[in-house]
This record gives structure tokens, sequence and C-alpha cells, in this order.
């Protein structure tokens, strides 16, 4: 787990309109962290999270959205009566030790989808690349292969001119107009 993303979004957590109309949630976040750093807290892989108990030594809460804690609750279990203070909206140190970790799971598989889809993304660009590259490739050689058939059309014309011009003149040829008058 990534306790940057977790101690970033605890302190995004502090900073909210409901930590700010209810201070007491701020020593809970403290203790959510306390939490996470000494790893007592556990993924079932179903939904739910483990979550040991910091003052009670063996026992361990399930949360699943709520805990089943008294602070959470707001019930004393020894008298089975309300408490006093208790968490507000429900929101004790394992419920949010859980969202946190929660939260960050989520944050962390959305990075790897952007990333698999930028990493898609390049390949796909990196295909029409060598495609375009292969194109022009294909269309130089075309070119090369004309211009050696035009240079060879030529060569043989030059030949031609060259047959011509070795030709010996027609020896029976008389200048123009000296047909006119007897
Ligand atoms: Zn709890």
């Amino acid at each position: 787990m990534n306790l940057t993303t977790i101690l970033l979004l605890a302190e995004a957590g502090r900073n909210t309109q409901f930590a700010a109309d209810h201070p007491e949630i701020q020593p809970r976040i403290d203790n959510a962290l306390h939490i996470i750093r000494q790893d007592h807290i556990s993924d079932n892989g179903d939904g739910t999270y483990t979550v040991k108990s910091q003052t009670k030594i063996g026992e361990q809460y399930t949360v699943n959205g709520v805990c089943s804690c008294p602070d959470a609750t707001g019930i004393s279990p020894k008298t089975g009566k309300p408490l006093t203070t208790f968490a507000p909206k429900g929101r004790c140190k394992h419920r949010i030790a859980v969202d946190l970790v929660r939260k960050a799971a989520e944050l962390a598989r959305h990075q790897q989808q952007c990333l698999q889809r930028a990493e898609d993304q390049l390949a796909f660009a990196r295909h029409q690349y060598e495609a375009a590259r292969h194109a022009l490739v294909q269309a130089m050689q075309r070119m090369a292969e004309a211009d050696a058939a035009q240079q060879a059309a030529c060569a043989s014309c030059l030949g031609l001119s060259l047959s011509l011009a070795d030709e010996p003149p027609l020896r029976n040829a008389e200048p123009a107009g000296s047909r006119s008058a007897p």
C-alpha cells in the first residue's frame, strides 16, 4: 500500500467541511494513520477489512462501510448505554483507516488503467508510424524504379538519335527550288 497516497488522502480529509464541522475527527484520523503504519489492517478480499483493536489485545473489528466498535456505534459494550462521546457519523478510527486504504487502492487501480491506456495509445501511434514509414519506403522505391526506367528510355532515345546522326546524307538530294525551271 502506498503510504504517500494515504497521507495525501488523510490531509485532504482533514480539510473537508465535515472535519471543520466535527473537529473531534482529527485525533481519529491520527489514530487511523497509526493503525495503517502498524499494519493493523488487512483486506479480506470480499470488500471487508479486518482491523485490530488498538485498546484491546486480541480483539479485532470487521469493517464493511460501518464498524462495530463502541466509538462507531456510540454504545458502551459494558453498560449497553449510549456513550457521551463517540465518533461523528460512525467515523471511528477503524472506519477512517479502511476508507483511506480503500481509496488509495482505488487510486492505484485508476493510475494503472491510465498508464495502460497511455501505453496502448503509444503502441498504436508506433504502429501507425511504422505503417507510414513502410509506405514511404515503398513509394521511394517505386520512384527510383520509375526514374531508372525513364533514364533507360532516354538512353535508348539518345542511342536512336545518335544512330540517325551517323546515317550518311542522301546523295541525290537537290537544293530546294532547283527543279523550278528547265
Ligand atoms: Zn471502529
